[in-house]
């Protein structure tokens, strides 16, 4: 019997109430990837909180029936808001080479123009299209604190709760990252033009993050508030102290090495290389996760799979604006810890975005199936296993395996499907990353949620329509 329980948040910001459905649920699968390896006709038992209860052999008579159920990937890092300028940055700029630096002048353009609004509609098409890729969670890297040229909203976390108020409409699970942003250089130098919306002294952000952490107790309980520094560019080594003694309980995310340029500039101001640094004046841990650890040399590598730190990797995005190739083969073979994030929103695409990782280690090395084991040799599953569980541990999420006591993140693929019909077990992943894309995706449950059905999100009208909405708009205002 489905035991349903309406639970009723009431968000901070506002009148309005969202109403999510949890409710006990039993899942059959032909195929199922459990902690402990691939397991037959089964059913996955979840409980009114969430989370995974039993574990049976079944035969059907289940509530839901699928083809192959997998634990759902959680998305590290994303900058909602760049959704809205996915294709309008690639036309070369002035420069006679074009690189990232031009790509944020585009970025910093659109700054001019949104408004709250704007944001809640942008994120809940993002969140949309995560958990109708496969995903079922997502960490926003949220450092667009304020209005035009900085100036502040009554509320403080006026745009936090709109991103709050985009994931209870999508149901996605949400680990959200307020981002200390202070000045615009290691020189310290003030923040201009766009950057100004970003702004936050330690002061402030304390402000901010005591609020949000109120806030939190009204929202899912598989909510997480963590603590984000932007980068060593733009926060003070005090200030990034003070953040990591904000709450040691909690995930904590900083952009790193991403570009030469940022190397360098480090590298003169602090006289290490940014991992390097990091790893010398901070007790990096399992709490920590490196977005964009792009540029490390050897030793740098090593010492951060020893850390227990996540490496957090965008790889379509980091294509997108050239910022080099991570060493995954080094890091991965020294126990390294890697998740995955869309982090532009360029292309919001999960196999894709796998796929991308293994086949920049590939170009580079010109060989095939670069990251894979003696025990692993499937490609696909040696990643795919890796990113869930590193992605889980980044969000602060009990999720990224299938087990009881797990939350119930879950995805499953349609096993009727002509690219994987007939296949079985390892190279179903195989084929998803290297062969198909995420039209392969029929059912998600976040946190339990059951959010995507036969391959569309239960909003996917609603929330579409009001993203063309907004995006009509901003699009005349440019
Ligand atoms: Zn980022």
């Amino acid at each position: 019997m489905i035991v349903a329980k309406l639970i009723q948040y009431d968000i901070m910001c506002a009148h309005i109430t969202i109403r999510l459905l949890l409710m006990a649920t039993s899942i059959f699968a032909k195929q199922v990837l459990t902690s402990s390896g691939w397991q037959e006709n089964v059913a996955i038992h979840v409980d009114d909180e969430g989370y995974i209860s039993a574990i049976s052999k079944s035969q059907s008579g289940e509530d839901h029936r699928v083809g192959i159920l997998l634990p759902a990937l959680s998305n590290l890092h994303s900058h909602s808001f760049q959704r809205a300028m996915a294709g309008l940055a690639e036309k070369r700029g002035s420069n006679p080479i074009d690189d990232f630096w031009t790509w944020r002048k585009v970025m910093y353009r659109f700054l001019e123009i949104l408004k709250p609004h704007d944001v809640e509609a942008i994120a809940a098409q993002v969140q949309m299209e995560m958990l109708e890729s496969g995903y079922a969670s997502s960490a926003e890297f949220h450092y667009l604190h304020h209005d035009h040229n900085g100036a502040h909203y009554d509320n403080v976390a006026e745009l936090s709760e709109r991103l709050f108020q985009a994931s209870l409409s999508t149901g996605i699970g949400y680990t959200h990252l307020p981002v200390l942003y202070m000045h615009g250089g290691l020189d310290k130098r003030k923040l201009q033009g766009g950057q100004l919306r970003f702004g936050c002294n330690i002061d402030e952000y304390q402000t901010l993050h005591s609020q949000l952490s109120q806030g939190m107790k009204r929202l899912p309980k598989d909510f997480v508030l963590g603590v984000a520094p932007h980068s060593l560019r733009a926060v003070s080594k005090e200030a990034l102290l003070i953040a990591n003694n904000l709450d040691k309980t909690t995930p904590m995310h900083i952009h790193i090495a991403e570009q030469q340029i940022e190397v360098n500039e480090v590298m003169n101001a602090l006289n290490k290389r940014p991992v390097r640094w990091l790893l010398d004046n901070f007790d990096v841990d399992k709490r920590w996760c490196l977005i964009h650890a792009t540029h490390m040399d050897e030793t740098e590598v090593l010492d951060l799979a020893k850390s227990g730190a996540v490496a957090g990797l965008c790889p379509i995005t980091e294509a997108n604006l050239g910022d080099g190739i991570f060493d995954a083969n080094k890091f991965l073979q020294a126990g390294g810890r890697f998740g995955l994030g869309s982090d532009s929103n360029v292309k919001i695409a999960l196999s894709e975005e796998l796929r991308m990782l293994e086949v920049s280690q590939r170009l580079r090395d010109q060989r095939r199936v670069v990251l894979s084991s003696d025990d692993m040799p499937s490609n696909g599953r040696y990643i795919y296993e890796r990113a869930a569980t590193g992605g889980a541990q980044a969000l602060g999420r009990n999720a990224g395996r299938i087990e009881v006591g797990a939350l119930a993140d879950l995805v499953a693929l349609d096993d009727e499907h002509y690219s994987i019909a007939g296949l079985s077990k390892d190279i179903v992943l195989d084929t998803w990353i290297f062969a198909c894309g995420d039209e392969l995706v029929s059912h998600v449950w976040a946190a339990g949620r059951h959010v995507v059905s036969d391959g569309a999100h239960i909003r996917h009208n609603e929330i579409t329509n009001q993203f063309k909405q907004t995006m009509q708009r901003l699009r005349k205002e440019l």
